[in-house]
């Protein structure tokens, strides 16, 4: 399993994430993105690797 934590400070609400995951695992709320669905993460860091921001963090656990 994987924990998956977006830095609320740094998220700019625009969703490369949402749109990159092939998990679904985002959903943007109140104008930042939120993992609302980390139990289907995959642990690929794409959406490390697509943030502008470095908001995500992914963490095996
Ligand atoms: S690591 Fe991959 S599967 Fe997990 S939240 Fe990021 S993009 Fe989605």
């Amino acid at each position: 399993m994987y924990q998956v934590t977006v830095d609320k400070e740094k998220c700019d609400g625009k969703g490369e994430c949402v749109d990159t995951c092939p998990a679904n695992v985002f959903e943007i709320k109140d104008g930042k993105s939120e993992p609302v669905n980390m139990d289907e993460c995959l642990g690929c860091e794409s959406c490390i690797e697509v943030c502008p921001n470095d908001a995500i963090a992914v963490n095996e656990v």
